[in-house]
Parts: C-alpha cells; sequence; structure tokens
C-alpha cells in the first residue's frame, strides 16, 4: 500500500456504534489491515505465516485506536502478529494446567469454592499474548447448548461452588437471549452465590454495553464484572460510556491488567492507566505477570521489574488505585510480594500459593 494513501481521518460508516455490525466487519486479512495502518514487512509475513497457530481477528473500532504509522503503538502490538511469536521455544500450550483441572469440557476448578466456566471461545478479537489461545476460536472449544447444560449440571450437583466466573473467550460475545437463559440456570442453583463475568468488550467493542444487555445483567445480581484495559489509548469515551452503563446498572466494574514488554511496564503509563480507570469507577483489581505462553516472550518482564514497578506506585497514587500484581499458577493466584514471593532459585522464581505448596516459575532476569 502506498503509505501517502492511509488515511488520517479515520473511516466512521453507518453502522459504527452497532456492536453486530462490528463482529460482521472484523479485520481478518493484510488488505483490510491496510485501511487502518501501514503494516511492516514483519506484521505482514506474521500475519500470513501465523494464520493456522492463532487466529488473527480486530474489530473496526479497535483497528481505529491504533497508529497506523508506528509498529510500537500500544494498541497495534496487543493484536498485530509479529514474527517475534515465532521464537519462543519455552513458551506452553497450557501453562496453567486447565486441561488437568477440568472436571467437565471447559469448567476450571482449582479452588475448593470458585471455579472458571469457559461459556464461549470466542471473543471480539484476539489478543496476541491471549492465555487461552489454544482455545479461543477454536471449534472444537465451542460449546453447544447441550455442553453448557453438562457443565451446569455439574455445577448444580457440587455444592462446594459458591461462586462462578463466566470467561471464554468473552461471554459477552453471547446473544442476550443465550446470556439470560444461561444466567437464570446458573442464579436457580441454591449454592451458587456470585456470578462473575470476565469480558474484554468494554475495550475492544464498547458498543456491546447496550442498555438492553446492562437490563439483562440487572436481573441476576449480584454480577461482578472484570474487564481488561492494558493501557489508557484504551480509555476511550466509547469505553467509558460502556463502563459507566455497567456500573449504572449496580455492577461493581474490576479490571485486569496484564504486565506486558513495551506496552505497559513503565510506572508514568501504568500510573495514568490506573488513575484514570479510578476516575471511570473502575477497580485496577490485579495485574498479571504474563505467562509462560507460547509465542509471548517478546511480552514477558522479569518479575523483578514488575514488583520495582508496583512499589514505584505506592504512595504516589491512591491505594485503590495500585492493583495486586500476581503470578497466576496452576495452583492458583500468588501475589508477587512478601510473603508469597520466596526469592530466586537460578532462572526461576519460586513462589508459595495459598495451600502452602511451592511453585517455581521460569523466569530469566
Ligand atoms: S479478549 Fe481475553 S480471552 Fe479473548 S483473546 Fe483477548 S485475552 Fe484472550
Amino acid at each position: 500500500m502506498d503509505s501517502a494513501a492511509v488515511p488520517t481521518a479515520r473511516p466512521r460508516p453507518e453502522g459504527w456504534c452497532d456492536w453486530s455490525w462490528q463482529m460482521r466487519q472484523r479485520i481478518r486479512s493484510v488488505e483490510e489491515l491496510e485501511v487502518w495502518i501501514e503494516p511492516t514487512p514483519d506484521e505482514r509475513e506474521a500475519v500470513a505465516r501465523l494464520a493456522d497457530r492463532f487466529h488473527f481477528v480486530i474489530t473496526p473500532y479497535y483497528a481505529s485506536l491504533m497508529d497506523a504509522r508506528d509498529p510500537d503503538c500500544p494498541i497495534r502490538r496487543q493484536v498485530v502478529p509479529r514474527l517475534a511469536e515465532l521464537r519462543d521455544p519455552a513458551g506452553l500450550a497450557d501453562p496453567l494446567d486447565e486441561v488437568a483441572h477440568s472436571p467437565v469440557k471447559n469448567l476450571i476448578r482449582v479452588y475448593p469454592d470458585r471455579l472458571a466456566f469457559c461459556v464461549n471461545n470466542e471473543c471480539a478479537l484476539y489478543c496476541r499474548f491471549c492465555l487461552r489461545k489454544r482455545m479461543v476460536g477454536e471449534p472444537d472449544w465451542a460449546m453447544r447448548r447441550r455442553e453448557l447444560e453438562v457443565a451446569i449440571e455439574w455445577i448444580r450437583r457440587t455444592p462446594e461452588i459458591r461462586d462462578v466466573l463466566l470467561t471464554g473467550g468473552d461471554p459477552l460475545v453471547f446473544s442476550d437471549e443465550r446470556l439470560d437463559w444461561l444466567l437464570t440456570e446458573l442464579r436457580a442453583i441454591p449454592h451458587v452465590e456470585i456470578l462473575r463475568l470476565g469480558t474484554r468488550l468494554p475495550v475492544t467493542l464498547p458498543f456491546r454495553i447496550t442498555d438492553a444487555l446492562c437490563r439483562v445483567l440487572e436481573r441476576h445480581h449480584p454480577i461482578w464484572v472484570n474487564t481488561h484495559f492494558n493501557h489508557p489509548k484504551e480509555l476511550t469515551e466509547e469505553a467509558a460510556e460502556a463502563c459507566d452503563r455497567l456500573t449504572r446498572a449496580g455492577i461493581p466494574v474490576g479490571n485486569q491488567s496484564v504486565l506486558l514488554r513495551g506496552i505497559n511496564d513503565d510506572v508514568a503509563t501504568m500510573k495514568a492507566l490506573c488513575e484514570q480507570l479510578v476516575r471511570l469507577r473502575v477497580r485496577p483489581y490485579y495485574c498479571y505477570q504474563a505467562q509462560l505462553l507460547e509465542g509471548t516472550a517478546h511480552f514477558r518482564v522479569p518479575i523483578e521489574e514488575g514488583v520495582a514497578l508496583f512499589r514505584a506506585l505506592r504512595g504516589r497514587t491512591s491505594g485503590f488505585a495500585i492493583p495486586q500484581y500476581v503470578l497466576d499458577t496452576p495452583y492458583g493466584k500468588v501475589p508477587l510480594s512478601h510473603p508469597y514471593l520466596r526469592g530466586r532459585d537460578g532462572d526461576d522464581v519460586v513462589v508459595e500459593a495459598w495451600d502452602g505448596r511451592l511453585w517455581r516459575e521460569p523466569n530469566p532476569r
């Protein structure tokens, strides 16, 4: 593409604010990407070579946030493939061993009283650092109605479960009707006290957070939502309105980001992100250490650097604007702070899980 042809005023065609239009118009090829950015030779080759490894899909809305000429744009780096994804010999497909923690398809139980229910294999777009890249966009992980019913029945027969996180993929990609049915079924289980939704749609497709959706969610309180902003550039007017609609519906909204090299691993960016989230009444909840996940070595930050970053925020902003920096492990989430962070052993960092088990996380300096 001739670089002079890159549009400076981004197109906002009719239908732009309709979430189903955005889903239909998603970018899936280099040619479609060229409407928004000047892809580098690396990005072009990566789109072609990674096509069968991990899906490449971007909503026009999220694409409109990308810097057309800067390959290091923090939005662009999250969703446009790079050849660096092919240079990660240590990365694993399932670093949290989630398959081994599944009593039935797409239920993941790590703790006695909580579970993650991957109700959907689809997202509005696919983040290059996604922990579930083995399953998102993959037809084998789709949940048909019968499979959802099997999982719901397992929860019904397991009275220790009091807290269910609907995740995926993204549960809000479901239609309002399907989501209403699912929440009604779960709400009818007496021992399920809390329903949580993990969704990135306020970030990647904020038009999905309609008044009609909020009315569905309100019917099933207590509902909590955790979303996933990684950079202040994602906090647009549209995203702010989506968060506002959720909070007005009585839903506490938290944010879970991932610490990503070159995207949010500096104090100024993380501070701006967290302070702007708080202004939107979104609580910075967790910031995850990036996992030892296939194709993501270029995103990982040494744990010591992450610890130093969050230490630098202490005393310099409101306490509730500072998320807890955590490592997810097959034994559960572990805060990367005293007394859980036990120290270094060579190229590993040793942490202690909630139940006293020790986990060694490979984390080269
Ligand atoms: S939205 Fe979440 S589940 Fe979907 S690809 Fe991104 S990180 Fe993965």
